[in-house]
């Protein structure tokens, strides 16, 4: 077999055997496919596309390109959560606790943030002293011991995805349907989840702009999920607007903490028993997700959940004094708020842009490896359909650097857009999927 061939085959439009595939993917994880050869057949996919089969083959030969765990010695029953990606999405921070505080062991690798959308490592780092690099080892051994895990991707798991994904983000090949469907899927399986919730956004703020693009990429990764024997449920959820308020590394976590005890913006709140209630119901401790809210709200309400989170961040090394008072987690130095010029309902709060008025600020990076400023971000105060006053806050910006501060001002303040007629609060999700 030969490189070439597979490639020309795609760029013609055929249909790639499972045998080509992985051929192709060996290749690439062992260097034998040269970078160039790997980024032609990724733009032929691009344009081409891949049948779901094509798909799930391409998904299980990147799980397989590395170790693939296999949590059933640590707990009875694995499940996960992936988020497509977004501004302000905070939600595994409360998640991933609140699931654990109810009785369902919950590991979990996430990944850092790239362009205008977050990373949870990142978010994570915003808290001194919290490692978020563990062995696989240790990670089985916290999972065992506390039911919690929150680390960073581990280089062992699906390695072919890694290549890739560095070659696609410079290749102009990442808003592929099978191609993200499969990074995201090749993950999951390799991290041993056997039924995962996946939060794809739709809207500004999203890879997927439309509700019909991001259930397209929803119904290919639940696709995948049936033929490798995963249960899969993916909710479709609003990206056009930022998730809660805040939105930057430790503005993040500072609300996160707030939730777990408690209290919290609403949509944010809303959406983390969403979540939570689809994983309850996966782990088989609710018959539906409805039926999990009591149980979820009462693990907010009694400091369970938050105590879960004390004990994660500890379990890791991270300083629980600033879990205790999220006063002390590190401040920018300038701190702004700026209010409504003008009176009327809010019509975009645009996701986008205010995810790039952060990166601008050093919340986010422009480039794979740049370093960045945890303490800087943004504070949106109100939401899509909020009736505003000329003179109330509108926004708050933390910086560090008096030009990036101005600069951040104008591009946010463009980001808000009112009408004079009354407008409606965008929906929290559009649609759920179901596996099996
Ligand atoms: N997230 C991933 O893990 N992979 C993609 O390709 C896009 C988003």
């Amino acid at each position: 077999m030969r490189a070439v061939d597979i490639i020309i085959k795609k760029r013609d439009g055929g249909e790639l055997s499972r045998a080509e595939i992985e051929f192709f993917v060996q290749g690439m994880t062992q260097g034998e496919i040269p970078d160039y050869q790997v980024a032609a057949w990724a733009m032929a996919v691009y344009f081409q596309g891949m049948t779901a089969r094509e798909t799930t083959d391409l998904t299980l030969a990147m799980a397989r390109s590395g170790e693939v765990l296999d949590l059933s010695d640590t707990v009875p029953f694995a499940v996960d959560k992936h988020s497509t990606g977004g501004v302000g999405d905070k939600v595994t921070l409360v998640v991933e606790p609140l699931v654990a505080a109810c009785g369902v062991p919950v590991g979990k690798m996430s990944g850092r943030g790239l362009g205008y959308s977050g990373g949870t490592v990142d978010k994570l780092e915003s808290i001194p002293g919290y490692r978020a690099s563990l062995s696989t080892e240790s990670f089985k051994r916290q999972l065992k011991e506390i039911g919690v895990v929150l680390t960073g991707q581990s280089a062992d798991l699906a390695p072919a995805d890694g290549k890739l994904y560095a070659l696609r983000d410079v290749t102009g090949t990442v808003d592929s349907i099978p191609l993200i469907a499969s990074s995201v899927m090749s993950k999951k399986i390799a991290g041993g989840a056997q039924a995962i919730v996946l939060d794809v956004k739709a809207g500004s703020g999203a890879f997927m702009p439309t509700v019909a693009e991001a259930a397209k990429l929803a119904q290919a990764m639940v696709e995948i999920g049936r033929i490798a024997g995963r249960r899969v449920v993916a909710l479709i959820s609003d990206m056009n607007q930022p998730l809660g308020h805040a939105v930057g590394n430790t503005l993040e976590v500072k609300e996160a903490i707030e939730t777990l005890r408690g209290a919290g913006p609403h949509d944010f709140r809303e959406h983390c028993l969403e979540v939570a209630g689809h994983l309850l119901r996966l782990a088989g401790k609710a018959r539906t997700p409805k039926a999990a809210r009591a149980r979820l709200e009462a693990a907010l309400a009694d400091g369970s959940a938050f105590a879960k989170f004390r004990q994660l961040v500890e379990a890791q090394g991270g300083d629980v004094r600033v879990i205790e008072n999220p006063d002390l987690l590190p401040k920018a130095s300038l701190v702004e708020t700026v209010n409504a010029p003008r009176s009327g309902y809010l019509r975009e709060v645009n996701a986008r842009e205010i995810g790039l008025a952060s990166v601008d600020l050093g919340a986010g990076r422009a480039k794979k490896g740049d370093s960045i400023d945890h303490a800087v971000g943004l504070v949106i105060h109100h939401k899509v359909g909020d009736r505003v006053r000329k003179g109330e806050p509108l926004f708050t910006i933390h910086a560090n650097d008096a030009a990036q501060l101005k600069a951040a001002k104008a591009r946010v303040l463009a980001a808000h857009r009112f009408s004079a007629k009354k407008v409606e609060p965008l929906p929290l999700f559009y649609e759920v999927l179901r596996g099996r």
